[in-house]
């Protein structure tokens, strides 16, 4: 681990040539902010922060955007925070009838925008309400997105496409844990004619033994390395995970003992305080040219 430990100290004062990704055998990545940019709306489009307000529109009607805005506006959070702030925020309102109503206008699209068996059932339990109308939420929110997926939006992080082709080349296994949801990152990656990497989403934490859990919380590697479907555990030095977020994704690598890269294309960070597992990257063609240099320094 000495390498890694020189190099993302180099790294952070600018020497992106010692990036040392020697012995990475499996590498995990974040998708919003990472692997493209879904934040930044469409031209004349909406992005998630306004998917979030659109979805809340639909559920609760005139409520939608002034709870939105008590709540503080959408920040990154989870749908689940988001909703449970809502609830908080709007507990005097009928939110759970409100929900129901658009439920019962829209129930055909709603039904078929999350794989079967994938998130809440949506089936209208009195004692439950919370759940499905989370699951309307994010459901809700997804309708505007996937519509407007294309070759130009969201944007592919540059050269991220050229580092999976290169983990390909390699034979690394490459995957995605996301908070997000497999049919908007499958069509992402169909419409740029590229294999969908194994997929931990959103979609398969909702409404599953293990709904709530969320990054940083290690147990999603764990429920992430088993899509792989190994028998034999793999060493935490030799896995990568790649995100945008310290706290998050970082938090992630660190709860697993894995590496981190912290994908930060315009901020050079300066704290100290980071794990020697740690570095920063400000484009994917650094890691692929460290990849392609690890790859050759352990073939020699
Ligand atoms: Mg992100």
């Amino acid at each position: 681990m000495a390498g890694v430990r020189e190099c993302s100290l180099a790294v952070r004062e600018g020497a992106m040539s010692v990036l040392d990704l020697t012995g990475v055998s499996l590498v995990g990545a974040d998708f919003d902010m990472t692997v493209a940019d879904s934040f930044t709306p469409p031209p004349g489009g909406v992005g998630v922060p306004q998917a979030c307000e659109h979805a809340l529109e639909a559920l609760f009607g005139e409520h939608g955007k002034p709870l939105l805005e008590k709540i503080g506006g959408f920040v990154n959070q989870s749908p689940g925070e988001l909703m449970q702030a809502i609830f908080t925020m709007g507990m005097k309102l009928p939110l759970a009838a409100m929900a129901r109503n658009y439920f019962e206008r829209e129930a055909d699209y709603l039904r078929e925008c999350v794989p079967i068996g994938k998130g809440h059932p949506l089936v209208w339990e009195e004692n439950n309400q919370f759940n499905i109308v989370l699951e309307l939420f994010v459901r809700a929110k997804l309708r505007p997105l996937v519509a407007q997926i294309s070759k130009t939006w969201p944007v592919p992080s540059p050269g991220f496409f050229e580092f999976v082709q290169s983990l390909r080349g390699f034979g690394i296994p490459f995957g995605i844990i996301t908070a997000g949801h497999d049919v908007f990152i499958q069509n992402f990656f169909a419409v740029h004619e590229v294999e969908v990497p194994v997929l931990l989403t959103g979609d398969d934490i909702r409404g599953s033994k293990h709904d709530g859990i969320e990054k940083p919380d290690a147990k999603l590697f764990e429920l992430f390395l088993e899509k792989f479907g190994w028998m034999q555990p793999i060493a935490a030095s030799s896995i990568l995970y790649l995100g945008d977020d310290i706290n998050r994704d970082g938090g992630l690598a660190h709860n697993t003992g894995v590496r981190f890269g912290l994908y930060s294309p315009f901020t050079v960070y300066s704290e100290r305080n980071w794990s020697p597992r740690t570095f920063q990257f400000g484009h994917f063609s650094d890691l692929t040219h460290a990849l392609r240099a690890g790859q050759m320094q352990a073939a020699e």
